[in-house]
């Protein structure tokens, strides 16, 4: 394989991966950016609930014709105490997270329409055929860097026999329904319903919505479809034709350790769900991926690219901090009632805030003492608070769900 200097080889064309070769491609000092990746645009299908919470971040203009079908206000989460109840039971609480700039999206169309552009402005691409094992090391010899992009678990673990890192976290079901969602159009539902996951449902119109659920840990159904079915039928969304459902396995990401998200010696950095960066409460990683991606892109452009794996740390750290205790405020206590206070003390913060900005949430929290108090009587959640403020929780592979 010839190349002509400083060539990049981006390995997978997702979200990170084009996200990815738009700033290497635009940064000074890269020559080539080329794209593998192993599906055809044309035929994409994506597993994903296709809600993008900051939308600018794609470098598209939001129009439905490149995917961006319904901008959102916000998102609703609705708690109940159980699955065993009627349709008309009213939630324990319902809050609102704000998303300024947040998207129902095709994402399908979304990657098709920005992979065109890429392709426009000079970037090569490979589609239709994975990147092998043989390929890949002819890949690390030839190209002066390489960007896996490959979600989970990465090529780069799996041409190493290293994938322990990824350990099954979530089962998620998802499928496109038709329906009557024009009473919360602007306001895509999460219900959380005494179980560690939750079911969505996400319009993209009026008449159409994504619509899922998932579920973390090992408490899973024994019938996933017949689950989904009947958490359509309680929370009033259409159930879907079993043909149009998606079934997904959720890894945990490997550890944010520098050493996962580098492999120095062959000059190969891991962005998105390669790297694991999917947030590990609520499973958002569209964002996440992109921003690692252009994190990396920046760093090289800077000719610092071998801070990469502290600067994604560090960026990373508030979220996973977050993550770890807001998935505790349900382990630990296993008290709907209490994760509706939890809900009603953050209504009204952005999703950003609720995810990446520890003080913002507790300061919201601080605010209701007794919910405080009620969520730190727990041995448990005191554990991770210490561990998410020493770190302890993140670089050990058997870390706590
Ligand atoms: C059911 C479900 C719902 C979700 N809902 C949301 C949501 O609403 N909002 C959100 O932000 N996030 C959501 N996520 C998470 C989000 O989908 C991921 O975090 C995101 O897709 C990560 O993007 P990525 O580009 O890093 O990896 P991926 O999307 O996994 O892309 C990897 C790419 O690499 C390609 N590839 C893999 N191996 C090879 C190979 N050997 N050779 C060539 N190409 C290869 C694949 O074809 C693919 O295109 C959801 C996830 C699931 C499973």
């Amino acid at each position: 394989m010839q190349t002509s200097g400083r060539d990049v080889a981006v390995l997978g064309g997702s979200v990170s991966g084009l996200a990815a070769a738009t700033r290497l491609n635009d940064a000074a000092g890269t020559d080539d950016v080329r794209v593998f990746e192993r599906q055809e645009y044309d035929e994409k299908r994506v597993n994903c609930g296709e809600a993008i919470n900051d939308a600018p971040l794609v470098p598209l203009a939001k129009t439905p014709e490149n995917g961006f079908l319904n901008g959102v206000e916000g998102f609703q989460l609705r708690v109940h105490s159980n699955t065993d109840r009627e349709p008309t039971e009213a939630p324990l609480g319902a809050s609102v997270l704000r998303c300024p700039g947040g998207y129902i999206c095709d994402r399908d169309t979304v990657e098709r329409r920005w992979a065109d552009e890429l392709a426009a402005a000079g970037v090569a691409f490979e589609t239709g055929r994975s990147v092998t094992r043989g390929d890949y090391w002819e890949i690390v010899d030839a190209y002066d860097l390489v960007v896996d992009a490959t979600g989970q678990p990465s090529l780069s673990h799996k041409v190493r026999d290293d994938t322990d890192g990824y350990t099954g976290d979530m089962v998620a079901l998802n499928a496109t329904v038709e329906g009557d969602f024009g009473a919360y159009v602007d306001y895509p539902r999460i219900f959380f319903e005494g179980y560690v996951g939750y079911s969505w449902a996400f319009p993209k119109s009026e008449r159409t919505a994504n619509v899922g659920i998932g579920w973390a840990g090992d408490n899973r159904p024994e019938d996933y479809f017949g689950a989904l079915e009947a958490a359509a039928k309680r929370n009033g969304f259409a159930v879907p034709d079993r043909d149009a459902v998606n079934v997904y396995t959720i890894p945990r990401g490997p550890s944010l350790a520098p050493e996962e998200t580098h492999f120095p010696r062959d000059d190969v950095f891991l962005v998105g769900d390669a790297a694991g960066v999917a947030n590990r409460y609520q499973g958002e990683g569209i964002c996440q991926g992109i921003r690692s991606a252009y994190l990396l892109a920046d760093l090289v452009a800077e000719g610092r690219r071998e801070e990469y794996p502290e600067r994604l740390f560090e960026r990373m750290r508030s979220e996973y901090r977050l993550a770890h205790l807001m998935r505790g405020a349900w382990v630990e206590h296993e008290d709907a009632e209490l994760l509706a206070a939890v809900a009603g003390a953050l209504d009204g913060l952005t999703i950003d805030e609720i995810t990446r900005d520890p003080r913002r949430v507790v300061r919201r929290l601080l605010r209701r003492p007794a919910v405080a108090t009620r969520l730190l009587a727990s041995g448990g959640m005191v554990r991770r608070v210490v561990d998410a403020y020493t770190d302890s929780w993140e670089y050990a592979r058997d870390s706590p769900a």
